[in-house]
């Protein structure tokens, strides 16, 4: 069975993901993806992946990515979180956030950390 990894971004680092993305997609590819649903368009659209994609981040996404967690049902999220920016949903960030860190679910929040944990996922 393929790992589970998801891939969020927020607004202002959805570029910065979707070139990591295309820069690492023969690897990405032997995962099952799942993306916040804006993220996962883009995705889709800018690096040519297949995507399942989850409601927006704001409508309930990131509250969906946290029960996945909760559920055992992911094995790694990349989050590119944007530091200089308030978010509306930032109750749900910081939950799944809290989940990822309670289940010891690999995480990264931006590109030094996603790199470490694909080199990971792949290699274990
Ligand atoms: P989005 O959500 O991919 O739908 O923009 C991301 C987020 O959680 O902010």
């Amino acid at each position: 069975m393929p790992k589970r990894l998801a891939l969020v971004a927020h607004d202002a680092k959805k570029d910065a993901l979707v070139a990591w993305s295309k820069k690492h997609s023969t690897a990405l590819a032997d995962f099952h993806l799942f993306a916040t649903g804006t993220t996962g368009g883009r995705l889709e659209d800018g690096a040519g992946l297949t995507i399942t994609r989850l409601l927006s981040g704001p409508l309930g996404g990131d509250a969906q990515l946290g029960a996945m967690i909760a559920e055992r049902d992911l094995d790694g999220l990349i989050f590119f979180i944007d530091p200089m920016t308030a978010v509306p949903h930032d109750v749900d960030v910081k939950s799944l956030l809290r989940l990822a860190i309670l289940y010891d679910t690999p995480l990264a929040v931006n590109e030094a950390s996603a790199n470490a944990i694909l080199h990971n996922l792949c290699n274990d």
